[in-house]
């Protein structure tokens, strides 16, 4: 070994066994592995210390929406560093970006009319906030009982206390002591898997509507105050909701009064193809949560629209107590909605909605060409997000022994071969930047082709 690469190698193995709790990571003490190590990115593309060049099939953590080196955002962050690095947003002081990026947000979302933004430094602050705007809510109603919450198995909402509560995915539970006794799961609408034999999928979300409504009569109406859900649910294995689904579990939260969360971390600002996920499922909201592609990843920051119904309700009631009395030492920090603001003017200059219909027939095609593999389950998405599910005989009722390590085989394959993607299980996830050209989703289909015949 010579030169940089030497002494990348060198660096590479000074971080074996390293020092952070690092999140989601198994082994983390033990270790005699190093973690790769990222480096830069550029375009669709991030490089290890050893000058290694990957096709980021994830953006980031489905984040980096505009890829790696967008100068305009850089820019942004720049300037508004020079002017003000930070001021926050407390007691009636704030920021000239937090303000525009609240007005920006409110005309953007169309879905139906919103009210105020609350900004947050991320997806699970932006849902813990939820939670505790309802309960401020109904208590502002004199509905004290009216505080519990149902999420869906396989949902994804967050790492914090009640963010992971919310979510359905066991492994964010164990050891934790959490679901919170005020959160509920009902069904995951992942019709492959659940549907009964012979249930088309309209009367699979019949089915789940009929069993949501269940729930509700059995917990009580008076108790359930929200239901939260991602447009296509995300990490808990990217699960576009069967026909029907959305339409038939509206009415039943009108009938019982009970408030729509939509959890927007993901689908927002076009990954699904049209602006927002409400925008593709019909989809009215009382409360919005917003993260990741809102600053395409280069800013931590988070948003929650609020109804105007509810922002009224908590204005007054805050009014009586003095103050609302929840927020961040970063809400609407200045650099983070800087960058913000500059990147939905990118997402309008450039028609990113447009820009990914143009492309995401030629994904979710190429890949799904790939269904016939008989180590594939299913392979399920829309506009730029898709997974794979690995199963022996094509069933949901036959996963592969865990042991025999599938998924992590395919990833493994994958990264030998130029190209980082999503490992859950034997369940594989994608959802590229934006701005993934023809040649680049050409170049993924074909890794993605390599890994599969070197898997089955
Ligand atoms: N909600 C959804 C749908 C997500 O996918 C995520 C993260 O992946 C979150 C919330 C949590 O966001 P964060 O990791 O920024 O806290």
């Amino acid at each position: 070994l010579h030169g940089t690469e030497a002494s990348a190698q060198k660096e590479d193995s000074r971080f074996k066994g390293h020092d952070m709790l690092a999140p989601f990571t198994a082994g983390w003490q033990t270790t005699d592995v190093s973690p790769l190590i990222i480096e830069r990115s550029e375009g669709s593309y991030v490089y290890d210390i050893n000058g290694r060049k990957y096709l980021d099939s994830l953006a980031g953590l489905w984040c980096t929406s505009l890829g790696g080196n967008e100068p305009r955002l850089v820019e942004a962050a720049t300037k508004q560093l020079n002017v003000l690095p930070f001021y926050h947003s407390f007691w009636n002081r704030t920021t000239r970006p937090s303000l525009e990026l609240a007005k920006e947000l409110l005309e953007m979302f169309t879905a139906r009319k919103m009210g105020k933004v609350f900004f947050t430094n991320s997806g699970s602050e932006a849902n813990d906030t939820q939670v505790k705007l309802v309960w401020y809510y109904n208590n502002a109603l004199g509905r004290p009982d009216k505080k519990k919450f149902i999420a869906r198995s396989k949902a994804y909402h967050g790492s914090t206390l009640i963010s992971a509560s919310l979510t359905g995915l066991p492994a964010m539970h164990q050891k934790f002591d959490i679901p919170a006794p005020f959160v509920l799961h009902t069904d995951c609408p992942h019709y492959w898997r659940y549907h009964l034999p012979g249930e088309t999928e309209e009367e699979f979300s019949t089915r789940l509507a009929k069993n949501l409504e269940d729930l509700i009569l059995k917990e009580g109406p008076e108790t359930i105050a929200a239901f939260i859900a991602e447009p296509v649910m995300g990490a808990g294995g990217v699960i576009p909701p069967p026909a029907t689904y959305f339409e038939k579990i509206q009415p039943v939260l009108k009938k019982y009064d009970i408030l729509f969360i939509a959890d927007e971390v993901i689908c927002a600002f076009g990954r699904l193809g049209t602006m927002f996920g409400c925008d593709k499922y019909n989809i009215k909201p009382d409360l919005v949560s917003l993260a990741k592609a809102l600053s395409s990843g280069y800013m931590a920051i988070g948003a929650v629209l609020v109804s105007p119904e509810i922002s009224d309700v908590i204005h007054s009631q805050s009014n009586k107590l003095g103050s609302f009395a929840h927020g961040f030492t970063y809400s609407g920090h200045p650099v983070s909605c800087a960058v913000a603001i500059e990147t939905l003017k990118i997402y309008k200059e450039r028609n990113i909605v447009e820009q990914v219909n143009s492309i995401s027939s030629r994904f979710q095609d190429g890949l799904k060409a790939y269904s016939d593999s008989p180590i594939v389950g299913e392979i399920r998405g829309t506009g730029l997000i898709l997974s794979t599910e690995f199963a022996d005989n094509k069933s949901p009722n036959d996963p592969f022994p865990p042991e025999w390590g599938v998924g992590a085989y395919f990833g493994a394959e994958c990264q030998e071969n130029g190209m980082l993607v999503r490992v859950a299980g034997d369940t594989i996830m994608m959802s590229p930047p934006f701005i993934i050209s023809p040649r680049e989703v050409d170049e993924l289909i074909s890794i993605y082709g390599e890994a599969l015949k070197a898997t089955e």
